[in-house]
């Protein structure tokens, strides 16, 4: 074999597309929901965005962009997540100047990151994002959980569990950062090394380590909730109520910090369960500083990112039925001489708005009725010559074998009737 895919990255082949653009349609569909228009920006951004506002202390700044010079010498970054992005558009077209808040969506969007590809880590994901701009309001946040976790639970997901946490604002973390120092000081010899170095730059980021060894090092670390000031108390409190009175599910967990700098107050993650482990679909978080430290004004915002590719693996695992659109309505076969006449009545059917083809590899009549069979064309007409002759067309139902003659003009018609396929609209 050739030139094979790089490591970390899948095709989406045509017989699997499908259960994309199904996920898909559900997640416009939820977006509109709630007034979320579709935002559109590039694969890659100036590094120097990622380093302001990611945070240069993170996994993803320090391990794991695709970083490049291009020719004209500037460092550029391929998207390693969405909300930076998103929020550089924000500001650069101005939007904070129209009524706020401005709520943006992305779908689809390529995140990179040199990741160890292993099972739900890709080095090529998408994510389906959900930006608000402008609105402080624990409410905010609370819809995005809800938005999420409806989307998830109507696509038939189950053991789905909502973890939230507040991580506080530039007032009330310094005094616990502090605090975890002097908790973790005593314990560095024994942690790993990537989180030796967090210790450093950011002891929060050592709640955060994957590892089973500093996991349990920390399962005694104080919480953030016991140091929250008032303002954060009262938002998480706020937050808590609205899901709680939507019914759904959740549990504070003072462990997720994410692992972005830009958060504020509310961080979340939405997790199930599989036979690998736990996996997180979506994650998020409320980000009050971050349009300010791009270089914008002060303005609150808060946001998700799920992952495609974790939800469609999900939804096999779970065995979640995503309906398989028919390839075709109707497959034109012919015989010897009659391809042209199969030309314009492929033609004339797709006019009439149904899916139609016929063959274009040369087979007799026997293999276009047995290749028909393999696209599951629910109905085949058969051009023969008394057909040919007398401009008409035969239809067979290849499920309960009902065959009718019809006229080239009445052909589209007749099979919408043998199939109940609704007509054009
Ligand atoms: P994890 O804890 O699994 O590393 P993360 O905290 O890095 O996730 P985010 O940066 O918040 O994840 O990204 C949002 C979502 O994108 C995740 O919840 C997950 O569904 C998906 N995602 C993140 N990294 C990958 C990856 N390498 N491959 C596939 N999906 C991913
Ligand atoms: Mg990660």
């Amino acid at each position: 074999m050739g030139i094979q895919a790089p490591r970390g990255t899948r095709d989406v082949l045509p017989a699997e597309s499908y259960r994309w653009q199904y996920l898909e349609a559900c997640m416009r569909k939820a977006a509109a929901s709630a007034g979320y228009r579709e935002t559109r920006t590039p694969v890659f951004e100036h590094t120097e965005l990622f380093l302001r506002g990611v945070g240069d202390t993170t996994d993803i700044v320090q391990k794991e962009m695709y970083t490049f010079l291009d020719k004209g010498d500037r460092s550029i970054t391929l998207k390693p997540e969405g909300t930076a992005g998103a929020a550089r558009c924000f500001l650069e077209h101005n939007l904070y100047a129209e009524p706020l808040p401005c709520k943006m969506y992305y779908l689809n969007a390529p995140i990179f990151r040199y990741e160890n590809p292993q099972s739900g880590r890709l080095r090529e994901h998408h994510q389906f994002g959900l930006e608000c701009f402008g609105a402080q309001e624990p409410t905010a946040d609370a819809e995005l959980i809800l938005l999420a976790y409806r989307l998830l639970s109507e696509l038939g997901m189950r053991n789905l569990s909502v973890n939230i946490n507040s991580i506080g604002c530039p007032k009330c973390r310094p005094v616990y950062h502090s605090r975890l120092k002097e908790y973790l000081a005593g314990k560095i010899g024994c942690m790993c090394d990537d989180c030796k170095g967090r210790f450093e730059r950011n002891p929060l980021r050592v709640l955060d380590c994957k590892q089973k060894k500093c996991q349990e090092l920390t399962k005694d670390a104080p919480s953030m909730l016991d140091l929250l000031c008032d303002e954060c108390r009262d938002h998480f409190q706020e937050l808590q109520a609205c899901l709680k009175d939507a019914g759904i599910p959740y549990t504070v967990d003072p462990r997720i910090v994410r692992g972005l700098d830009y958060y504020t107050k509310t961080v979340f993650e939405m997790i199930t369960a599989t036979k690998d482990g736990n996996l997180t679909v979506c994650a998020g978080g409320r980000y009050d500083h971050l349009l300010q430290q791009i270089g914008g004004p002060d303005l609150p915002a808060v946001g998700f990112g799920m992952g495609i590719e974790r939800v469609l693996m999900l939804a096999e695992s779970e065995s979640i039925q995503i309906p398989e659109p028919a390839w075709y309505d109707v497959f034109v076969t012919y015989m010897g001489t009659h391809r042209a006449d199969a030309f314009r009545l492929t033609q004339l059917l797709r006019q009439e708005g149904l899916k139609a083809d016929m063959d274009h590899c040369g087979r007799s009549l026997k293999a276009q009725f047995k290749y028909a069979n393999k696209t599951k064309a629910p109905v085949t007409a058969v051009i023969g010559d008394e057909e040919a002759a007398g401009g008409t067309v035969k239809l067979k139902n290849m499920n309960t074998g009902e065959e009718r003659s019809a006229a080239w003009e009445a052909a589209a018609a007749a099979v919408r009737e043998m199939t109940e396929i609704k007509a054009k609209e």
